[in-house]
Formats: C-alpha cells, sequence, structure tokens
C-alpha cells in the first residue's frame, strides 16, 4: 500500500471514510455518528442503499428488529433519515479507487476525483461496487455515455431519437413502454420471444408491437455497433444461426443487470478469504491499521450475512474508531435513550 507524508491541502478532512452506502453503511453513519465521529460515505451506485435498493427494492424484509415487514426500500428511506441528523456528505455515483497512508491518517481517493482526507475507513462494500453488465461489443467503451447508456435519467434526452434497447427484464420493458411516445423509434432485441418482465407490462409491449408501434426484434442478440466512434449509427444483432440485421440507431440501452465487482478493494493489502475481509469480531478491525469492514463483506467466524448482523458489526467498529479519531479521550458507554440524537 503507498505511503506519503506530502502535506495535502486539497482533501476534505473529516473523521471518517465509509466506502459503501448499503444499509449496513448508512447505519454505521448513525453509529458513529452517536460517538460525536463526522463521516463521509462513497457509493458506485447513484442511489443510497446498496442490494436493497438495486436489486430488490420492493421485496418485503421480514427479519429487520422491530419490523414484522418493511420494504426493502423503506428500509433504506429509514435508515437514511436515522443517519440525517448527523449530516453525513454523501459522494455517489463514484467508486473508491486508492486508500493510501499519509501522516497517520488515510487519503481516500475516488473515480470521479474526489479526495478524503479521514483518521480510519470503514469498509460495507458488500460485495463490491455495482456496476452494469456490459454486452461483450467491440469499442463499446468510446460510445459509454454518448450512445451507449446503462441507466436513463430522463426520457427526454432521446427526444427524437432512434432508440435500441437490449434486454428482457423489467427495466427493458419499462424503458420501452416510457420511451415510445418520446423516441422516433423504439426496438426492443432480446434473445428469445419470452419477456421476464411484470405481465402487465409485458402485454402492453406485445400490443404495442402488434400496432407496429414499436419493434421486438426477436430471438437476436447484440452483435456490435457501427458508428465513427464519437457517435452511434447503427446497432447489428444476429441469431444463433449468424443471420444478421442492421438497426439504424442514434442509442443504445442495454439493460442485462448489474454485477458487483470487488474491483480496488482486492488491492488495499487486506487479508481476504472468498472475496470478504477477514475482522476481529470484537471491532471489526481488519489486518491494516484503521481500516475496518463491515456488513456482508466482513468476514469471521460464524459470520451471517444479514442486515441484522452488519447493523451490531457498524457498532462494534464505531467504539473501535473512537481512540482514533480523538486519541486519549475517554469514552463513556452510553445508551441512546440517555444520550438522545440531535435535531435533523
Ligand atoms: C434478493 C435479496 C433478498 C435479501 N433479503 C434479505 C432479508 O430478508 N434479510 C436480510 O437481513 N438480508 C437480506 N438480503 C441480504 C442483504 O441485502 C445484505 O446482507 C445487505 O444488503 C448487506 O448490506 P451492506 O451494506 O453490507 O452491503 P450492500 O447492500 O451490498 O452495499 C454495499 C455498497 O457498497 C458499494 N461499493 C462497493 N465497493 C465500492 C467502492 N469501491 N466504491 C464505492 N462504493 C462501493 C456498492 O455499490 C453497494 O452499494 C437479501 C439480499 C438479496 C439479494
Amino acid at each position: 500500500m503507498p505511503s506519503d507524508t506530502r502535506p495535502d491541502q486539497t482533501a476534505q478532512r473529516t473523521d471518517v471514510v465509509i466506502v459503501g452506502a448499503g444499509p449496513v453503511g448508512l447505519f454505521a453513519v448513525f453509529e458513529c455518528g452517536m460517538l460525536g465521529i463526522k463521516c463521509h460515505v462513497v457509493d458506485a451506485l447513484e442511489t443510497l442503499g446498496g442490494q436493497c435498493s438495486a436489486l430488490y427494492p420492493e421485496k418485503p424484509i421480514y427479519d429487520i428488529p422491530g419490523y414484522p415487514r418493511i420494504d426493502a426500500a423503506t428500509l433504506v428511506e429509514r435508515l437514511a433519515a436515522q443517519a440525517a441528523p448527523f449530516h453525513p456528505a454523501y459522494h455517489l455515483n463514484q467508486r473508491v479507487e486508492r486508500v493510501a497512508r499519509r501522516d497517520g491518517r488515510w487519503l481516500v481517493e475516488t473515480s470521479a476525483g474526489a479526495r478524503l482526507d479521514a483518521a480510519a475507513v470503514i469498509v460495507a462494500a458488500g460485495a463490491g461496487a455495482f456496476g452494469p453488465n456490459r454486452p461483450p461489443l467491440p469499442g463499446i467503451e468510446r460510445y459509454e455515455g454518448r450512445g451507449v447508456h446503462y441507466l436513463v435519467r430522463r426520457a427526454d434526452e432521446f427526444r427524437g431519437k432512434r432508440v435500441v434497447i437490449a434486454g428482457g427484464g423489467d427495466s427493458a420493458v419499462d424503458w420501452a413502454l416510457a420511451l415510445v411516445d418520446v423516441a422516433a423509434r423504439v426496438s426492443v432485441v432480446h434473445r428469445r420471444a419470452k419477456f421476464r418482465a411484470a405481465p402487465e407490462s409485458v402485454r402492453k409491449l406485445e400490443a404495442l408491437a402488434a400496432a407496429g408501434r414499436l419493434d421486438l426484434v426477436v430471438p437476436y442478440q447484440l452483435a456490435r455497433l457501427e458508428g465513427d466512434g464519437a457517435s452511434l449509427a447503427a446497432v447489428v444483432v444476429a441469431t444463433l444461426d449468424g443471420e444478421e440485421r442492421r438497426l439504424p440507431a442514434d442509442a443504445l440501452l442495454p439493460f442485462f443487470g448489474l454485477a458487483a465487482d470487488l474491483g480496488p478493494i482486492a488491492q488495499w493489502g487486506l487479508n481476504l478469504a472468498r472475496n470478504q475481509i477477514v475482522v476481529d469480531p470484537a471491532t471489526c478491525a481488519t489486518n491494516v491499521p484503521g481500516l475496518f469492514a463491515i456488513g456482508d463483506i466482513a468476514s469471521y467466524p460464524g459470520k451471517l450475512k444479514l442486515i441484522l448482523s452488519g447493523f451490531a458489526e457498524a457498532a462494534q467498529a464505531a467504539h473501535a474508531i473512537h481512540p482514533l479519531v480523538f486519541p486519549g479521550a475517554a469514552l463513556h458507554f452510553e445508551y441512546s435513550t440517555m444520550k438522545g440524537v440531535p435535531q435533523a
């Protein structure tokens, strides 16, 4: 791991950087806040909530203490509200790329250029940073952000454009329905005729295709892109037998789900066991002093990958970090009922 002792004027100073804004990272903001520790939180996703938001926002969870049943998205909202009185700074849509020891503290650098200077780092990174599953098309990266988009922020960006949507799940079908009245033409490419989306949405999609309002290009898969490297001209699709079709296009929206990638974390000198970080369960400290790990990414004997285990680990880590943030200060254990919380 690199070490650097130069003074750094540009980094934002805080007490703790939390890598990952999943449920456990969010609760760590609260636990740190209760001990007077300020946090910055970085996540590769553009929303809070980790797996709860990315994989199952509408599913009910039944094993959060005190909630007989709570939708994953609602749990995330509640956790964000619980963290809010401690004013965390969120850096979303960017990955933590590097952590380096600097003058006894940590310098954390993100893919968007944020530089954060902290006494400790809590890695609450789940299974790793979420990112889109990219179709294996030669040269696709040249068009990403200008023609190829894995996320739609505003439907209006595609007004009057010829849009090719690839995929057979809810995102592909929902965006086809949303863009049909906005885009000049929508084509939906899927490797088979059956879609894995909500039945009502699939019925609407098929009705629009039958009415000639959009094209269902099935059973085809993406084969290659055509364009001058700056703007897209066409998407070429092919059947398994190799029969090709050329779809003139201004935009390609591939919706093949999200994949988690441990990515840079594997380079931080941490003891890893099967893609998890080995920690001391009493403190959640890793083998690298000042780096802690909690939630799904933390490993110790008997570890259960449950949100409630991660919540307890957040409390352990916050207490273990207190002396790093406030050297020499006594930490008296107190219940939240005694301390209360600041007003949001
Ligand atoms: C379908 C499904 C149902 C589930 N049901 C339940 C249930 O009923 N009860 C239960 O307790 N658990 C359930 N789980 C498991 C639960 O979701 C996880 O235990 C929980 O999300 C772990 O939280 P976390 O904060 O540790 O990690 P995550 O939720 O995985 O969040 C980690 C975050 O870190 C970010 N990240 C990683 N690396 C970086 C980096 N380098 N830079 C920036 N950001 C990074 C990721 O983008 C991600 O947002 C379920 C999981 C699934 C998939």
